[in-house]
This record gives structure tokens, sequence and C-alpha cells, in this order.
């Protein structure tokens, strides 16, 4: 036998039914989004490395170990998008999307590509849902953006998510803290990890975000950023905090919060669950107001967040995935010697009166055809034999109660209408 060729680590396929709970969590983002005024962008999968490495930033996990790069036939460093904030705000740009009315809403789906160590809820091929408003600074866009992640959210029936908040304050405000906290840290270097002492040089706001116990019990006495904050900066978040007060919408101020990726300044925020063990962030996010411009753009302020859809679809409460898993409705089958050619025809009309139906295309006793549809989850047989044929009948069998009737084709159909 040839040898199997597998799935590539770390990524998987989709098959069905689970693809109708993705398809149905798509539709809703596609839905909510709308309501709040976002249009969809579909930005390219393969980007210039040079993209990544200006926008995400070198010191990142993401350019620096992650990212899928290789060199195409001419030569030129291509990279598999790792993330698409990067991608949006060069398309802003390249499109000229500074000259429409602002801000500019866009929402994304689609797969990014990350080489990380795979395990449950990390792939190196997973999907983000997210969303970016560009070229507007106030918190009120903030508070906004975070409505709309709530209320789609609420829609796919969680309950229970918190939104952690905190912001990094401006670039000023960071370069001031970055200093304190290095400074705080350099001492102590002999008990951080050879990771932290690599982003004590690079980054050292990336320390705060350590899962290493010890590491975090050192940082309990660290300079806070917070202390650091410019007026604005500190203004910008209060506001924000009121307005989320206002709408009811609930967060944990989380002051170590500071996210992996450079472009960010001000809000960031995170919403995890207790469920996914270590990997428990379903959602990432935040302001980062320097990229556009950082990509030969405008200065534009923007704010946006992406959604794990992989995680997301994972923990999905069992009242919305129940409801995403719909078997066809009815199995037609001809019984011996009728053609099968009537069952199909009998399955088309019932397709065009919008009834799912499937047909049984080889011929069958009657009790496997029954095992079969009730195997699929089909709530109906119709049997055409040659009775049914010559008076334009149907043989129509509830599974679930076992009551048979003959019934005329139209009643039939009338009725599975009414049940679709
Ligand atoms: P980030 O772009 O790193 O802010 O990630 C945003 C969200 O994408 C995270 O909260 C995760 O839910 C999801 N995510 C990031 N990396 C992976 C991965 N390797 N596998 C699955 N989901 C991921």
């Amino acid at each position: 036998m040839a040898k199997r060729v597998q799935s590539v680590k770390g990524t998987r396929d989709l098959l069905p039914p689970e693809t109708a709970v993705w398809a149905a969590v798509e539709a809703v983002a596609r839905r909510v989004f709308g309501i709040y005024g976002y249009g969809e962008i579909r930005t390219p999968v393969l980007e210039e490395t040079e993209l990544f490495v200006r926008g995400v930033g070198e010191s990142t996990d993401i350019v620096g170990k992650e990212m899928y790069t290789f060199a195409d036939k001419k030569g030129r460093s291509l990279t598999l998008r790792p993330e698409n904030t990067a991608p949006v705000a060069r398309a802003y740009v390249e499109h000229g999307m500074q000259n429409l009315v602002a801000p500019v809403k866009l929402f994304y789906i689609g797969p990014q590509f990350r080489y990380e160590r795979p395990q449950k809820g990390r792939y190196r091929q997973f999907y983000q849902i997210g969303a970016e408003i560009i070229g507007e600074s106030g918190p009120y866009s903030d508070a906004e953006l975070l409505l709309m992640l709530v209320s789609f959210l609420r829609e796919l029936h969680f309950t229970e998510l918190v939104v952690l908040l905190n912001t990094v304050g401006d670039k000023e405000s960071r370069f001031e803290y970055a200093g304190k906290l290095r400074a705080y840290l350099q001492p102590l270097q002999e008990h951080l990890s050879e990771d932290s002492r690599r982003r004590l040089v690079t980054n050292p706001l990336r320390i705060l975000d350590t899962k290493d116990p010890k590491e975090k019990e050192l940082l309990l006495d660290a300079p806070r950023l917070v202390d650091c904050l410019s007026d604005e900066s500190r203004r910008h978040f209060e506001k924000l905090c009121d307005l989320l007060t206002r709408f009811g919408l609930r967060y944990r101020l989380e002051t170590k919060l500071v996210r992996g990726l450079d472009y960010y300044s001000d809000t960031v925020f995170e919403i995890v669950s207790g469920n996914l063990g270590a990997q428990d962030a379903i959602v990432g996010g935040g302001r980062y107001d320097g990229l556009v411009a950082s990509l030969g753009g405008p200065q534009r302020a923007a704010i946006g967040f992406a959604i794990g859809e992989d995680r997301l679809v994972d923990l999905l409460p069992d009242s919305f995935r129940g409801a995403c898993l719909k078997a066809p409705l009815v199995a037609v089958a001809s019984v011996d010697p009728v053609d099968t050619a009537e069952a199909l025809s009998f399955a088309e009309e019932l397709r065009r009166h919008g009834v799912d139906a499937i047909v049984e295309f080889a011929s069958r006793s009657i009790k496997s055809v029954l095992d079969r549809a009730s195997r699929v989850g089909c709530r109906f047989v119709v049997l055409i034999g040659e009775d049914e044929l010559s008076s334009s009948t149907v043989t129509f069998k509830n599974l679930s109660s076992g009551e048979q009737v003959r019934l005329p084709r139209a009643a039939a159909i009338e009725h599975l209408k009414e049940t679709a």
C-alpha cells in the first residue's frame, strides 16, 4: 500500500459537522460587526516579511521565532501572515483609505500562521476573527469596540467571560517606564529566565506577562506603569473605564497585562477563559496609534482586537453549538422496482420548497433505509413504491414516533415545509 500523506504538524482539517459550528460563529460575527458599521476586508495570506518586522516588531516572539518565512523563486522574503492587524494597516495605506470618511471600520476572518509548539488550543495554522477602527483616537471608540466584542460573545451564549483591561500608555510613558523596570530588575537578573534576561535588553515590558511563578513574585514590588502615565494617557484610560461602567460591561484591571506585540499603545485588553489551561486567552487587542505611520502612512490612531476562533469554538456553550448541528430533515427512497430517479425527483421538489432532503441512491431493504436515515439524524423518511407512484402519493414515516401514513405528495410537502 502507498504511504499515506498526513496533514502538516500543527495544522488540522476542519470537518463536518464541526464546520457548521464555525460557519454559524462567522455568520454571527458578520451580522454583529455589520450592525456596528464594519465592512469585511480580505488580505492575502502572503505578505512581504518586512511588513511584520516593521509592524509587529523585531523583539517580539512572533517575529523573532514564530514566522513561516521563506524566499520565493525570485529570492524575495515572504511570510505567511502571523496576524492580521499589520496587513490591514498596510492595505489601509496602500488603498489611500485615509481619504475615506473616518474612522474606517474593518473586520476580517481568516487563517494565521505561527511556528509554535502545538498543544491544546494552540496550532500552527489557526483562525482569527478580528476588527479594527482606524482614524479615531478617543476613548469612545475603545468603548464601542469592546461593547461590540461583548455583544458578539453574548450572541454566542457566553455569559461568564471577563475583559481584562490595562493601559500601556503612550510612547513616552512606556519609554520612561521601561527604564524604571530595567533598573529594578537588573540587580535581580540571576533569578530571571533566559527569555526574560533577553527581554530585559530588548523589551522589558514583556517580562511583566511572564507565566513563571518565581518571576511573578519578583515582580510584586516592581514599579507600576500606571505611575508613569502621561496626563493624556491617564485621562484616556479613566474615561474608558467610566464608559465601560456606564454601559455595564464587566472588566478587571490587570496592571501587568502588556500583550506580546510591539505596536500597542494606551488601551490593551484580553478576554480569558479558565477552561483552556495555559492557553487561556480567547481575545487579545488594543490600541495601536503608531502602526499606520510606521508603515509609511499618515499618523492615524487605531484600535482593534483578534479573537482566536479555534479556542472560541472549543469553548462554545452547548446551547449555541447544538443549534448549529442540523441533520437533513428527511430521507427519500424508492422501493424496488421503482427507479431511484423518482426519489431524486421528489427530493428535488422538496428542496425547491426549502426542505433539506437526502436521497437513498442504492435500492435497499426498507429496514436498511430506515436505519441509515436515523443514523444520519433524519426525522422523517419518504418511501416511493409502485402503489405510491401510480397514485401520486408517498409513504411518510416519522422516525421518532414510528407513525407511518400514506399522504398525497402535496400534503407531504406541506407537512415537511411546516416542520423545516
Ligand atoms: P494575538 O494575535 O497573539 O494577540 O492573539 C489573539 C488571539 O489569537 C489569542 O487570544 C488566541 O485566542 C489566538 N491565538 C494566538 N495564537 C494562537 C495559536 N497558535 N493557536 C490558536 N490560537 C491562537
